[in-house]
């Protein structure tokens, strides 16, 4: 039954990138319902169901941690927040600047990113500072950098409905991002065409005119194939070329011996399809690339965000509405945390920390000395532990035991740990191994700003009192940095935070609180008069001219054998959220997705003597799983599904820790896998 509310708030979705905006409807101090706020402009009033019902239950779920704990003869026990921080700042202190990392979170906001790089570099003295866009989009960081001098989402969702072509890779947008597949979908409706490339039958194909359903992996080959025909048909935009870009000539020979046929093999798509597809997209008035975490996390995850760049950049598709080249996000605030500067070589907004101009800068501001080392990624922080170099970390509001590559090893390596902190709103996998866990607040009991995909800033609103003693990330950083440091922490709340990051990011530096109380603003938005930006590149690139990159195809880590014939593919489902930590929490979502499960084609299955809903064994070089087999239309025959929402089935306990040269993400999408019964 529907409670009077006593009271709504307008703020911000916790799950994906896409940021809806929402209203909760309080009552007696509690978030009795949650409606789609139709003045936000990201997702004017729509929700999925994630939004919709999985948000009130995990706010008030009985796990929440209320009290920090404090690892005694291997038992938690409740602490007091003097007790607990003073601790955790004792132990700190006793570690080499070289011994520490910090992990900080695309969960948590803006305020607390910033502070938390902050503390890491200017308290700790280290730049071993990252979070989850290793896993997921540093590619796209690096990739659509060097391509165009920046690497966010190029164009709005609010423009999806002026174009002509949607080119879906590697992206799951009706369960993943679901009011930007809704929109998608609309767009077809009134007659846009919408290409799907996907190792897996996703709900989209439906809308699709083409469908390409290539192998795990051969990305490079597939896009490689679209631009050799764009190209050899001169479907191209010379104009558009000539004036805005360079190094087409460099890839244009990089293709001109492109065996076609080769890789209509490699990819397993037939030619007239991919023919088909190339001709579709670039004779598009406009068309827009959407991909997600099917291009990035791969060996060559950075290579094929440059293929995607380069495809874009052959038809003109830059700089225009209805274009462009977007990378959809996945955690709320992913795009927030890497423009605060939680990576390892830079600062807020992309300034390198090996940049003297950049250093000297916020040096200046914060009072010290700053080191000019780029820090250690992700996993070069998990390899250091490994070899004992590095001792202790300081994780924010990240679940690295389900998240992260070859758990077993990860599990190894944090075992090795002399000094793990964990900051959460439950007590999770990652926590459990920690020596101090401190208990923070959800999205509904704290304030802040969170940027979601589009590049846009928006205000989070607290809505109900925290839980316990548990505390706002911000809070707890900053009393971590007052006690250590004693200077350059003060800060009565997440508005003074964000006021001094606006002097020190030149591209947020037109925002404020009070900006935003009036709808949020796209960065860059470089003055209080400035009204922000829809659609980059409008003109030119960030660096000037674009420039094509010749790309060569390289396969996968691990290729099917006679001992691992099976290719895992990983990804998500509608109903759950990334490692399961809010979502398993939600009666709703947990009843309509109770378990993992493992998508087999028909034909594998029939092989193996699998039948519908049985248990089976999945192994891979670095361990073993059960789930439930659903035989499915889904994937291809050799290539099986699972999701990494469930502890019980930790699929990531398989996936290959191989990874890019250059955005260092890991191949989770490509693992050799056998199956057997249980
Ligand atoms: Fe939340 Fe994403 Fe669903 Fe919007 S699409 S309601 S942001 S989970």
């Amino acid at each position: 039954d529907h409670v009077k509310p006593d009271g709504v708030v307008s703020t911000v979705c916790p799950y994906c990138g896409v940021g809806c905006g929402i209203k909760l409807e309080l009552s007696g101090g509690k978030i009795v319902s949650v409606s789609g706020d139709t003045g936000n402009p990201s997702s004017r009033g729509r929700l999925c169901v994630k939004g919709r019902f999985g948000i009130k239950d995990f706010v008030h779920h009985a796990d929440r941690l209320t009290t920090p704990l404090l690892k005694r003869d291997g038992q938690f026990v409740e602490s007091a927040w003097d007790e607990a921080l003073e601790y955790a700042c004792s132990r700190l202190y006793q570690f080499k600047p070289g011994e520490v990392a910090v992990i900080a979170s695309a969960k948590a906001t803006n305020e607390e990113n910033y502070l938390i790089q902050k503390f890491a570099r200017a308290v700790l003295k280290t730049n071993n500072v990252d979070h989850s866009a290793r896993l997921c989009h540093a590619p796209t960081v690096a990739g659509l950098a060097a391509a165009f001098g920046s690497g966010a989402m190029t164009n709005s969702i609010g423009d999806l409905n002026q174009s002509g072509c949607f080119f879906v890779l590697g992206a799951n947008t009706s369960e993943t991002h679901p009011v930007i597949g809704f929109g998608i979908k609309q767009a077809v409706k009134n007659g846009a065409k919408l290409i799907v490339a996907n190792p897996v039958r996703i709900p989209l194909v439906r809308y699709a005119d083409i469908f390409l359903q290539h192998h795990p992996g051969t990305d490079v080959m597939l896009l490689s194939a679209m631009c050799k025909i764009i190209i050899d048909e001169e479907l191209l935009d010379r104009n558009f070329i000539d004036s805005r870009t360079e190094g087409y000539e460099s890839l244009a020979k990089s293709l001109r011996k492109f065996d076609l046929d080769h890789a209509a093999a490699v990819t397993g798509v037939a030619l007239e399809d991919i023919r088909m597809a190339a001709r579709l997209y670039a004779g598009s008035k406009t068309a827009s690339i959407l991909y997600a975490m099917g291009i990035t996390q791969h060996r060559h995850g950075t290579d094929n965000v440059s293929s995607v760049a380069n495809l874009a950049m052959l038809t003109g598709n830059l700089g225009k509405p209805g274009g462009g080249v977007n990378p959809l996000r996945g955690q709320n605030n992913v795009q927030g945390a890497c423009d605060m500067g939680a990576l390892p070589d830079v600062f807020t907004g992309y300034q390198k920390v090996s940049d003297e101009v950049a250093k000297t800068k916020f040096e200046a501001a914060w009072g010290v000395s700053l080191p000019s080392e780029p820090g250690l990624t992700l996993l070069e922080i998990i390899d250091a532990i490994d070899r004992k170099k590095i001792k202790a970390l300081y994780v924010v509001g990240e679940n690295l035991m389900l998240s992260d590559p070859d758990i077993n090893r990860l599990k190894r390596a944090l075992e090795k740990l002399e000094l793990l902190v964990v900051q959460d709103i439950f007590m999770n996998e990652t926590a459990e191994m920690a020596h101090a866990v401190l208990p923070s607040t959800t999205f509904a009991e704290k304030e802040g700003t969170f940027t979601n995909t589009e590049r846009r800033v928006q205000r989070l609103r607290k809505a109900v009192n925290p839980v316990g003693f548990s505390k706002p990330d911000w809070w707890i950083t900053a009393q971590l940095g007052k006690r250590l440091c004693g200077k350059g922490f003060g800060f009565s709340g997440p508005e003074g935070i964000f006021e001094e990051i606006t002097t020190l990011t030149p591209s947020y530096a037109g925002i404020s609180y009070d900006r935003l109380d009036q709808g949020g603003l796209q960065w860059p938005c470089p003055s209080p008069s400035h009204p922000g930006t829809p659609i980059l590149y409008v003109g030119s690139f960030t660096r000037g001219k674009g420039v094509f990159k010749a790309v060569k195809f390289v396969p996968p880590a691990e290729l099917p054998d006679d001992t691992y014939p099976f290719i895992l593919t990983t990804g998500r489902s509608l109903y759950h959220f990334h490692t399961g930590t809010m979502t398993r929490r939600v009666k709703g979502l947990n009843a309509l997705q109770p378990t993992e499960t493992l998508e087999i084609s028909g034909v594998d299955a029939s092989n193996l003597g699998i039948s519908d809903g049985e248990s089976v064994r999945v192994t891979s070089r670095r361990g073993s799983v059960t789930a439930n087999a659903v035989v499915s239309k889904r994937p291809k025959p050799g290539t099986i599904f699972m999701t990494f929402h469930f502890p019980e089935t930790a699929t990531n306990i398989l996936t290959n820790p191989a990874r890019d040269p250059v955005a260092k993400i890991p191949e989770l999408k490509v693992a050799a896998v056998k199956i057997e019964k249980v």
